[in-house]
């Protein structure tokens, strides 16, 4: 964002959620991250990197035996943002546990939006993960 608006700055932002040196652009952090991608498989939910990200999107969405894909997605990129502001703001290292914890906590406060079918299948989906 700072770029886009032509703020000047000396050195390329890496990414923080792993060890590649890549800048931390929204495609690399959210989907081509190797901390990224271990999330969504968890979550099985597979995305293609090399295509657009609405095209790869598409196909996650028909890809996902699941319901609520975009809920679900939602929920688990807003984590991954989390884990990485964690780190920026708070200095506590990034891990798959305490993203799945914080995912899982937030796919629980869903369980208030939706009809009861949809409510059980999020706490066996909780509880299965
Ligand atoms: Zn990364």
């Amino acid at each position: 964002m700072l770029k886009r608006r032509h703020y000047h700055i000396d050195d390329i932002e890496s990414c923080v959620l792993c060890t590649s040196q890549e800048e931390e652009t929204i495609d690399h952090l959210i989907f081509s991250c190797q901390f990224s991608q271990h999330c969504w498989a968890k979550i099985g939910i597979s995305y293609n990197t090399n295509t657009s990200r609405i095209e790869a999107t598409i196909r996650a969405k028909v890809n996902y035996s699941g319901r609520l894909f975009f809920e679900i997605f939602t929920i688990a990129a807003w984590n991954i943002w989390q884990e990485r502001n964690n780190y920026i703001f708070n200095k506590i290292n990034p891990t798959h546990n305490s993203w799945l914890e914080r995912t899982k906590a937030d796919l629980n406060w869903l369980r208030y939006r939706v009809s009861i079918d949809l409510s059980d299948y999020i706490t066996s989906l909780v509880n299965n993960h």
